[in-house]
């Protein structure tokens, strides 16, 4: 077994363990391996070892990845900050955005979304911890943000994601996917059709499929460290 091989089935055992003790399909979950700062290899690799979903965290540098790998089997997933100038490019080139974190960039995504691509699979990113530095919009924000996501024809909206503030202790992991879990119990409540919860890397990937991940988000486990 190559070490990729060998990776992605220790990822998956991860995966079947957790799903199991939480009496969970581990079939409904996703996982995105996150080749950003991993070369087109990694990719080609991953997609000849039945991997079809990738994240990226960069525009440019998923370009040319894409460009490298041309293999219409690959699924690129939008994971990083998005600036404006950014978003014709990614309407153009990807099939998800995970990280949404505000109306004047979802607008822009639904309008230059090609007509000729079906509409783009989008998440919105929450803030969940107290930190500055990282992306998403505040919880109490995610309603109204959602309900107006959801009115834009060119996007479809499937629930929500975060990077939760880095804890070693499971009980700590798993409270912070609790809390996205609940805010996207309460977007259904009002009527919004979503259902994805875009949680869990590699180090705390067992506490969000015990919270009901639908898509993990795995770099290092699979991959390697970044160069
Ligand atoms: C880098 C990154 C990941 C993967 O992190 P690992 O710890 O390497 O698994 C997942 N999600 C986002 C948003 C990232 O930026």
């Amino acid at each position: 077994m190559s070490g990729f091989a060998g990776r992605l089935a220790a990822v998956r055992r991860r995966i079947e363990n957790a799903a199991r003790a939480a009496a969970r399909e581990p079939g409904a979950i996703t996982v995105i391996g996150v080749t950003k700062r991993q070369p087109a290899s990694a990719v080609t690799e991953a997609l000849a070892g039945g991997l079809a979903d990738f994240g990226e965290n960069f525009v440019q540098e998923a370009l040319e990845k894409m460009a490298a790998v041309d293999d219409p089997r690959a699924r690129w997933h939008f994971i990083g900050g998005i600036q404006s100038n950014k978003t014709r490019s990614i309407a153009e080139n990807f099939a998800w955005v995970h990280s949404i974190d505000r109306l004047k960039i979802a607008r822009r995504l639904s309008d230059q979304r090609p007509d000729s691509l079906p509409p783009l699979n989008v998440c919105l990113q929450v803030h969940l911890g107290g930190e500055d530095t990282k992306s998403g919009a505040p919880p109490a924000d995610i309603p109204a943000l959602a309900a107006a996501v959801s009115e834009l024809p060119r996007l479809d909206l499937r629930g929500l994601m975060a990077v939760p503030p880095p804890e070693t202790d499971p009980v700590l992991q798993r409270a912070w996917f609790a809390r996205l879990r609940e805010l996207l119990e309460v977007l259904r409540a009002a009527g919004i059709d979503a259902d994805v919860l875009s949680m869990g890397m590699s180090a705390d990937l067992e506490a969000a499929v015990a919270e009901g991940a639908t898509h993990v988000r795995i770099g290092t486990a699979l991959f390697g460290p970044r160069s």
